[in-house]
C-alpha cells in the first residue's frame, strides 16, 4: 500500500480516469452537493483565475464552483481550538484542531471517508499545515497517524488518516512513523463507540490500539494526527500507548473537533 492507497483502489481509479479521458462528460455532478459541475473548462478557469490554494485544481473535476468556493472560504476562515487532554497518571496532551465541525465539513468528511473522494486529502492537509505553522504546539520530530483497521482500509480503498499524515509530512519534512496498530473490529469495540460514555469508551479503546514493535519511538517527540476528535478518548488511548513505548513527548493535531 503506497501513500495509504490500496492497489485495487488505485487500479479502479486509474481505469475510471482513463474512461473519463476517452469519453469526457460535461454532465458530471458535484460529489458533495450533486449540482451539475457544468463544463470542466469553466470550473478550471474559475480556479485558475483566483489566488487559489494548491488543493483546488485537484478538486475541480469533482466539485461544483459553489463547493469549491465554500472550500476556499473554509480554508481562509478556519476556527482553531486548543484543549488539554488529561491522561491517567497526570500527563497532559495538548490537542489543536483546525476548523469548526459544521454541516458542510461533516458532508466533506463523509465524502472523504465513505465515498472515495480522496482528492479532499490535500484540502484537509492544507488546514493541518496552516494550523501547525501558526500554533504553539511543542516542537516535534515525527508524525504518528491514528491507525485505521486493515478491514476498513480495504473497504474504503485508502487509509484516510495516512493520507493526511502524508500531506503533512511532505510539507514539514517530518517522517511518518506508524508506531500504532488498530486491531480488527472483531472484538466489537470500534463500531459503536459513540454510544458509550467516556469511561467505557476509554476502557474499550485500551484494547483497540496496540504498539507496532517494529517502529521504535523511544525518545521521540510525536505529533499524533487524526481527522476528527469527539471526546478525545481515541487520542488519549493512543497517547498512552506512545508514552508506554518511551515517547518523550506527545501532542495531537486534528482537522476538526466535535463539541
Ligand atoms: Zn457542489
Amino acid at each position: 500500500m503506497r501513500r495509504g492507497v490500496t492497489l485495487p483502489f488505485a487500479v479502479r481509479r486509474g481505469w475510471q480516469e482513463a474512461l473519463n479521458w476517452i469519453f469526457p462528460n460535461d454532465e458530471d455532478i458535484c460529489r458533495i452537493c450533486t449540482r451539475p459541475i457544468h463544463s470542466r473548462s469553466g470550473s478550471v478557469q474559475a480556479v485558475k483565475s483566483s489566488d487559489s490554494p494548491a488543493f483546488l485544481p485537484q478538486l475541480s473535476d469533482a466539485l461544483c464552483p459553489f463547493c469549491l468556493q465554500e472550500l476556499q472560504l473554509c480554508a481562509s476562515a478556519g476556527r482553531s481550538e486548543h484543549i488539554q487532554l488529561r491522561l491517567p497518571g497526570g500527563r497532559t496532551v495538548p490537542v489543536a484542531s483546525c476548523i469548526q465541525y459544521d454541516a458542510f465539513i461533516r458532508t466533506l468528511f463523509r465524502s472523504f471517508k465513505y465515498d472515495g473522494l480522496m482528492e479532499l486529502a490535500p484540502f484537509f492537509g492544507h488546514l493541518l499545515v496552516r494550523r501547525l505553522h501558526g500554533d504553539s504546539l511543542p516542537h516535534t520530530d515525527c508524525i504518528v497517524p491514528v491507525p485505521t483497521t486493515l478491514e476498513r482500509t480495504r473497504k474504503r480503498g485508502y487509509d484516510h488518516v495516512q493520507l493526511l499524515a502524508a500531506h503533512l509530512s511532505s510539507q514539514t519534512r517530518q517522517p511518518i512513523r506508524r508506531a500504532l496498530v488498530r486491531l480488527t473490529d472483531e472484538r466489537g469495540f470500534t463500531q459503536s463507540q459513540s454510544a458509550k460514555n467516556a469511561v467505557e469508551r476509554r476502557r474499550g479503546l485500551e484494547r483497540v490500539y496496540t504498539l507496532n514493535r517494529q517502529v521504535p519511538i523511544r525518545g521521540c517527540r510525536i505529533l499524533l494526527i487524526d481527522d476528527i476528535a469527539t471526546t478525545g478518548a481515541t487520542l488519549a488511548a493512543c497517547s498512552e500507548k506512545l508514552y508506554l513505548a518511551g515517547a518523550q513527548n506527545v501532542c495531537a493535531l486534528v482537522v476538526a473537533r466535535v463539541r
